[in-house]
C-alpha cells in the first residue's frame, strides 16, 4: 500500500470580473465548492491508477462528507481524523482570462501530530511506501518514523518553503519536484546544473524532476532517464503534478520498470491538463491505458 500523509482542502472557487480591490465588495455570479489539497489529489490519482492507498489526514467534524468522497474513490480513510478546527480551505478567485488569486488556510491539516503518524504506521507492512507533501504538520515525524519502520519514503516538497531544507532529507528514498522546487534545492534554474547538484548531493535516494510540457527527468542509481511529455492541447495545468505523482507511484511501487512508470505518469498528466479543474481532471485508468496504447 501507499500510505499518504496529506492535506485535505475544500476549494471555494468564485468566478469574478476582476480580483477584489482593497475596500471593495465584489459580487460573484458563480460559486463552486471542490475537494482539493495536494494530499487528497495525490490519493485520488493513486486510487484511480489502481494503487492500494491509505490516506492520513485531518478535517473538521462537519465535513465528514469529504471522507465519503475519498472512500468512494476506494481510499482507506481509517486514519482521516475529525477535529473541531476548520478543515483546510482555499478561497480562490478566478477571472475571465483564467488568472487566479488564492487565500489558503491550513486549518486541521496543520494539526497532524507524531501520535497520529505512529498510529497510522502501526499496521504497515515492509513493502509499503509512505508519501507526503508540504501542506501538513508533522512532516519530520512522517519522514523519520517511516524510515525507522523500514518503509520506502517518497516526498513531494510542494509548496516549497525554506523549512524543507532543514528536514531529515536523508530519510527520503524518492524526491519528486517540479522545476521551481528543484531550483530552490539546487540554487540554480539551469537544468544541467540542477542535475549536477542532485548527482553530487543526493546519493542516498532517487530524484524525479518534472518539467511541465518538456516532460520529466529521473536520476536513479547513476542512471538518467528522460521521458518527453505527450503533445496535447493544455487548457488547465492544475493538478498535473499530483496526477503525475499518483500514477507514477502506483506503477513504481508495484515494481514496474522506472521508464515505463514515467511514461504512464506523463500520459496520465497529459490527459489531466486537457481538462479543467483539479481532482475532477485526474483521468481513470482505462483512459490512460488507451492513451498509452495509441
Ligand atoms: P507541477 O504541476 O507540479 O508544477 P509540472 O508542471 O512539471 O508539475 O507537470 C507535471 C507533469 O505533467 C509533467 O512532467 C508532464 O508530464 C505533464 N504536463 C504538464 N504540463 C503539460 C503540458 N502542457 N502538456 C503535456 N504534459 C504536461
Amino acid at each position: 500500500a501507499v500510505i499518504n500523509f496529506g492535506s485535505i482542502n475544500i476549494d471555494h472557487v468564485y468566478h469574478v470580473e476582476h480580483f477584489v480591490q482593497p475596500g471593495e465588495t465584489l459580487a460573484s455570479a458563480q460559486y463552486q465548492q471542490l475537494l482539493g489539497g495536494k494530499g487528497a489529489n495525490q490519493s485520488i490519482a493513486l486510487a484511480k491508477a489502481g494503487a492500494d492507498v491509505r490516506h492520513v489526514g485531518r478535517i473538521h467534524t462537519n465535513d465528514a462528507h469529504i471522507k465519503q468522497t475519498l472512500i468512494k474513490h476506494g481510499i482507506d480513510c481509517k486514519h482521516v481524523q475529525c477535529s473541531e478546527t476548520p478543515s483546510g480551505h482555499a478561497i480562490i478567485q478566478v477571472t475571465p482570462s483564467g488568472e487566479n488569486a488564492i487565500v489558503l488556510f491550513g486549518g486541521a491539516n496543520q494539526e497532524l501530530d507524531a501520535k497520529t503518524v505512529l498510529a497510522a504506521l502501526d499496521s504497515s507492512k515492509s513493502e509499503d511506501w509512505v508519501l507526503t507533501q508540504n501542506e501538513t504538520s508533522a512532516i519530520e515525524d512522517v519522514l523519520t518514523q517511516a524510515k525507522e519502520s523500514g518503509l520506502k519514503v517518497a516526498f513531494n516538497p510542494a509548496p516549497m518553503t525554506e523549512s524543507v531544507k532543514s528536514l531529515p532529507l536523508e530519510c527520503i528514498d524518492l524526491l519528486i519536484v517540479n522545476e521551481v522546487e528543484a531550483a530552490e534545492f539546487a540554487g540554480t534554474d539551469d537544468l544541467a546544473a540542477m542535475e549536477e547538484y542532485f548527482h553530487n548531493n543526493w546519493q542516498h535516494g532517487e530524484v524525479i524532476i518534472t518539467l511541465g510540457k518538456r516532460g520529466v527527468v529521473m536520476l536513479r542509481k547513476g542512471q538518467r532517464i528522460e521521458v518527453p511529455a505527450f503533445v496535447v492541447d493544455a487548457v488547465d495545468t492544475t493538478a498535473a503534478g499530483d496526477t503525475f505523482i499518483g500514477y507514477f507511484l502506483a506503477a513504481y511501487t508495484k515494481h514496474t520498470d522506472a521508464k515505463q512508470a514515467l511514461v504512464r505518469a506523463c500520459a496520465a498528466s497529459a490527459l489531466a491538463v486537457m481538462v479543467d479543474g483539479a481532482a475532477q481532471s485526474i483521468p481513470d485508468l482505462d483512459k490512460v491505458n488507451k492513451f498509452v496504447a495509441k
